[in-house]
């Protein structure tokens, strides 16, 4: 469907105020857009960049009627929120990324169900209620990945079960944060994980940036690898594989799509997060366009930018006590090393405080750098690496 473009001094409503919706503002700033965004805490990301905060939970219907009155259109930039709080938008205001897409993306059952549907590669999984199903799928599927239907993220709410010995206490540990059912996915041996971002405005144009190399710890992301170290006609067939999923699911905006490369380069879709996504930060210093401008483009209707990387990158997550460690050694950082800090002063494990993106010519040498500042495990470099 064609739109007219959103102009500039328009007002752009953000769903959400953390680290993605303060560099959507960084971005926005720059197109000359204005931004209100919806947020419990008063000094969320986005405030520090400079958006209007409306302080109040994100499924208030009286703060989302505000935001719908004073926004010439309404982005979300996370999966966790009330379906039923962005249908209440959409009947107000402009939605552009909808609230289909959200719902799908909040049910790892549907999102793996439709994706299958379409003809998409995905994981072997068995939807599971009970500790005699689960036993069932780890006969079949051998060891397994157990995880929540809703409201993982990080990592968070997965359980690996290797053993038939593990599965009744690996449904109770799940069982005791959320209620079955679950999903339970074979346990992948990838080569590599891989991610990609995927734009396509109104108008249907799409345009896919580089294919990431990701490596994580404790199933956190923390590095990102361009160009991933993977032959050409992977990379082509993960560029396809993201161009047909924007089309199918007729997205507007940006998506992250992950995917587990296996030693005999078959693609596995791992899961799809419709917004910016953490493996495609480096875009702000290596591309063209940045993944928040592109997002912005396209809900507002502009024609896509380019999505050419201009040199080689890694972009490295600071996380917990990670950033302290870091700036602690700022003057032993490469010279071309980008921060990017989000400005949440509460530093706890596993918490996302920044980024750094390296743009460097030798990504090895870089590697092999850091891992003589003791900040990260020796496992984790090694690992993006090997
Ligand atoms: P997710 O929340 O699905 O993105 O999972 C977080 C991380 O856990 C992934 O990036 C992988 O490192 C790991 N993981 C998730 N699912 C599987 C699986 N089926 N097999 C192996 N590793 C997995």
């Amino acid at each position: 469907m064609n739109r007219k473009p959103l102009p500039p001094g328009a007002t752009i409503g953000l769903l959400g105020g953390g680290q993605l919706a303060q560099m959507l503002v960084h971005a926005g700033n720059a197109m000359g857009f204005r931004f209100v965004a919806l947020d419990p805490n008063p000094e969320c990301p986005a405030f520090y960049a400079g958006a209007e905060v409306l302080v109040a939970p994100y499924g208030d219907r009286a703060a989302l009627a505000e935001l719908a009155k004073r926004c010439d259109l309404v982005t979300y930039e996370f999966e966790n929120i009330e379906v039923s709080g962005v249908e209440f938008l959409e009947s107000r205001v402009l939605v552009p990324q909808g609230s289909r897409l959200l719902a799908l993306s909040q049910h790892r059952i549907r999102e793996k169900i439709i994706l299958q549907e379409q003809g998409f590669p995905v994981t072997p999984f068995r939807v599971v209620r009970s500790v005699a199903e689960l036993s069932v799928a780890h006969k079949a599927l051998g060891p397994l990945m157990l995880k929540t239907v809703t409201g993982g993220y990080d990592g968070k709410g997965q359980q690996k079960i290797t053993s038939a010995a593990a599965v009744e206490s690996g449904f109770a540990e799940l069982s005791r944060k959320t209620r079955p059912p679950f999903i339970a996915e074979e346990l992948v041996e990838f080569e590599r994980e891989l991610s990609v971002v995927v734009a396509r405005n109104p108008a249907g144009k799409i345009a896919s940036f580089p294919v990431g190399e990701n490596v994580h710890e404790k199933n956190i992301l923390t590095l990102t690898r361009v160009p991933a170290r993977i032959n050409p006609l992977v990379e082509a067939q993960v560029l396809r594989l993201a161009e047909q999923v924007a089309e199918v699911l007729s997205l507007v905006g940006v998506l992250g799509l992950e995917l587990f490369l296996l030693p005999d380069d078959t693609l596995l879709v791992n899961e799809l997060a419709p917004r910016p996504h953490n493996s495609g930060h480096y875009t702000q210093d290596a591309c063209a366009t940045s993944q928040f401008e592109q997002h912005l483009r396209a809900v507002a209707a502009w024609p896509l930018g380019a999505t050419t990387l201009h040199t080689p990158v890694v972009m490295l997550n600071l996380i917990g006590e990670q950033l302290s460690g870091m700036l602690e050694q700022l003057d032993r950082l490469p010279a071309a090393a980008h921060l990017h800090l989000y400005h949440k002063h509460e530093v706890r494990a596993g918490r996302k405080l920044g980024h750094l993106n390296f743009t460097c010519d030798d990504p090895t040498r870089l590697l092999e750098t850091l891992n003589s500042y003791g900040i990260w495990t020796p496992s984790l470099l090694e690992n993006a690496l090997s």
